[in-house]
C-alpha cells in the first residue's frame, strides 16, 4: 500500500512525523481524505480530530485548529497546540472544562473573558473526546 509522509507541528515542537496510507482532516469547508498522490492544497482546519491510516491501524490527534498544507508526497499540519491522542492528560483536561464552566458562570456573554473561556472549554472537551475515541 502506497504512503504519504504526514508532520504536525506546534510552536511546542513537532508531534507527529510519520509515514501512512490515509489522512482523514476536518477542514472548514468540510471532511477530506488525503491519499498519497492527492493535488497540492492549503486549507485551514477545524479544532477536531486528524485520523491517520497506516497498516490497518489509526493513530488519532487532536488539534486546536490549524492549517493543512498537501503536497503529492507529504502532508504537514501546523497547529497552535496539538496532541497525540495517547498523550493527552485526561485530568488536565478534566479541570480545564470544570475552570472554563465557572467562568463561563461568572461572566457575561459579550466579555473577552467569556469568549476566552468559550475556546478553552472547547479545546478541553475535543481532547476529552480524542482521549476517549468520541470522534
Ligand atoms: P490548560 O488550561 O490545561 O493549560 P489549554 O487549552 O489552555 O489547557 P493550550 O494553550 O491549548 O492549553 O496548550 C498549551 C500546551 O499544553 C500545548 O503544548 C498543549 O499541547 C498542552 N496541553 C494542554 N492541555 C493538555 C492535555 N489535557 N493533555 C496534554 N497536553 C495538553
Amino acid at each position: 500500500m502506497k504512503t504519504i509522509k504526514v508532520n504536525i507541528v506546534t510552536p511546542d515542537g513537532p508531534v507527529y512525523d510519520s509515514e501512512v496510507n490515509m489522512i482523514i482532516a476536518n477542514t472548514v469547508t468540510g471532511e477530506i481524505g488525503v491519499l498519497p498522490g492527492h493535488i497540492p492544497m492549503v486549507a485551514p482546519l477545524e479544532m477536531g480530530a486528524i485520523r491517520l491510516k497506516k497498516d490497518g491501524q489509526t493513530d488519532i490527534v487532536a488539534v486546536s485548529g490549524g492549517f493543512l498544507e498537501i503536497r503529492p508526497d507529504q502532508v504537514s499540519i501546523l497547529a497552535q497546540a496539538a496532541e497525540v491522542s495517547q498523550d493527552i492528560d485526561l485530568i488536565r483536561a478534566k479541570e480545564a472544562v470544570k475552570r472554563a464552566e465557572e467562568r463561563l458562570n461568572l461572566t457575561k456573554k459579550d466579555d473577552v473573558d467569556f469568549k476566552r473561556a468559550e475556546l478553552a472549554l472547547k479545546r478541553a472537551m475535543n481532547r476529552i473526546n480524542v482521549y476517549e475515541g468520541n470522534i
